[in-house]
């Protein structure tokens, strides 16, 4: 390998080291950390992640960079090796543009405006609030002026932010792309919730949590969850985080009296940590082993948790052995009726308590509050107003206060304005179209579903999406696993198959 290459990477591989150290200390704070240990463990995670950042935009980096332009271009594209330095040039050059006078600005009303938020969403006050969404909201646009670009006329000030989730997915393409799916479920969503909810009372009794937990994890082991790669503890909010491709941990939260919880946000993270698991090992140690972007990452959850474990097909397989882990529970529940349970669609006012059909609305509506308040149309104190009425119109449910309105997501109050929520909706048409893709190439996968068999859809995702880790974009990565682009057909066409049998529409 060229001489200067190994040295570049040997420097990455440093910073890799000193963020996924960072990232154990996280998990072991949202795990098992007993109280008294924040404080410090703020520290230690301030001075790792501080040090990663000094690391990663030291001048020698730009220069070893630049030393490598030319050899880079010598090497095929789609190579480990020019892939790291494209990716590593292109994180490079965005961190160098942000002033650390602006970061740490940032940081510091990011933690301010978070307290505040914490304190005030229970009184439902948000007057108390407003300030503190006007430093982030002019901290977002303050951000995103670090990027101009001039030339390009449907340049957003929303591109930036969104660039940092989900890359080179521009606000104009995601405005059209969401305007579509807003017409499309707006009417399907109507039809649904004019008819009488499905009965979920069967999923609604006590359910002992040892017994829970031990379902759910078996059957994410069964979807290709490696264990011995992997575990799974407990947590408030659910996440995945990784430390290297050898360990990829999930957790999750039980309610004893809603069986739903447990089993569907396990599915829905062991998705995200297959993904993790699934990156090519010549990745290891390196920045491109991670998910490609937010809405990828969300549509490798999203796959599995709704096409996969809530379609019929899955449950023939499953239902049976969960009545036998559950018996006195689901004895007298027929399989049609727990089917109808687990896809229940109705009108909700929280975004994360939302079901596969009204989510979308739900996140829709939040992108483009982001783009207007950005464009300076919408002001902070209007947002209640805008909220309600919009959720009202959409989703048919009109919130009694603001903490189950404007005010019950965390992402505005302790991030940025913009960029903070496509990556869910993108997800799920992602979901679809992967799906698709995947059954094209192999017909028999909902027969081998049936049978309780996933190990043809793994080995798709594994080559397809897990493998390659970041080493692509989000367009480059849905163009060469589907040969189309981003595009909402085959996600509506999910939903009006099956939500057309289950409500007959
Ligand atoms: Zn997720």
């Amino acid at each position: 390998m060229y001489p200067k290459l190994v040295e570049l990477k040997q420097k990455l591989a440093i910073v890799h080291d000193l963020n996924m150290a960072a990232a154990v200390l996280s998990w072991d704070n949202e795990t098992y950390m007993p109280p008294g240990g924040a404080e410090a463990r703020a520290q230690q995670l301030g001075t790792l992640l501080s040090l990663a950042h000094e690391k990663f935009t030291a001048d020698e980096i730009g220069h070893l960079l630049d030393d490598l332009r030319e050899y880079e271009a010598s090497l095929p594209y789609d190579s480990d090796e020019a892939s790291l330095l494209r990716v590593a040039r292109r994180e490079y050059e965005k961190k160098m543009r942000v002033p650390s006078e602006f970061v740490a600005r940032q940081t510091e009303t990011q933690a301010l405006s978070y307290n505040t938020w914490v304190k005030a969403r229970p009184q439902s006050d948000f007057h108390a609030v407003i300030p503190w969404l006007e430093k982030i909201l002019d901290l977002s646009r303050e951000y995103s002026s670090f990027f101009p670009n001039g030339s390009d006329e449907n340049h957003h000030v929303a591109d930036a932010l969104i660039d940092l989730g989900d890359p080179q997915m521009s606000a104009a393409d995601i405005r059209r792309v969401f305007g579509e799916l807003r017409e499309q479920l707006r009417p399907i969503v109507r039809a649904i919730t004019s008819q009488p909810p499905a009965d979920d009372s069967c999923l609604r009794q006590f359910f002992p949590e040892a017994e829970q937990l031990k379902f759910a994890l078996g059957v994410a082991q069964q979807l290709g969850y490696d264990l011995q790669r992997g575990r799974q503890d407990k947590t408030a909010h659910p996440f995945m985080t990784h430390f290297s491709i050898g360990d990829v941990r999930i957790t999750t939260r039980v309610k004893e009296y809603d069986w739903s919880e447990a089993f569907f946000s396990t599915i829905h993270e062991a998705g995200h940590a297959m993904y993790g698991q699934g990156h090519s090992r010549s990745l290891e140690r390196t920045m491109l082993a991670e998910g490609t972007s937010s809405g990828v990452h969300e549509s490798q959850s999203r796959l599995w948790e709704n096409l996969v474990a809530r379609s019929k097909n899955f449950w023939e397989h499953f239902y049976p052995k969960l009545q036998t882990a559950f018996p006195s529970q689901f004895e007298n529940v027929s399989l049609d009726t727990f089917y109808r349970a687990v896809n229940k669609v109705e009108p909700s006012l929280i975004r994360t308590d939302a079901d596969e059909v009204t989510y979308n609305l739900h996140v829709m509506m939040r992108f483009e509050f982001e783009l207007q308040m950005l464009e300076g149309k919408l002001a902070i104190r209007d947002l209640p107003d805008a909220w309600d009425e919009t959720i009202t119109r959409d989703v048919g449910a009109t919130p009694p206060n603001l903490s189950q309105g404007v005010m019950q997501d965390v992402h505005w109050y302790a991030g940025q304005i913009g960029g903070a929520f496509q990556g869910y909706t993108l997800g799920n048409i992602l979901s679809a179209q992967f799906f698709d893709a995947a059954l094209r190439a192999h017909p028999t996968i909902p027969e081998q579903i049936r049978r309780g068999e996933f190990s043809t859809l793994h080995g798709w995702l594994q080559h397809n999406i897990y493998a390659p880790g970041s080493k692509f974009l989000p367009n480059e990565i849905i163009h060469r696993a589907t040969g189309e682009e981003l595009n909402i057909k085959p996600y509506i066409a999910y939903l009006r198959r099956k939500y057309g049998e289950l409500y007959e529409l």
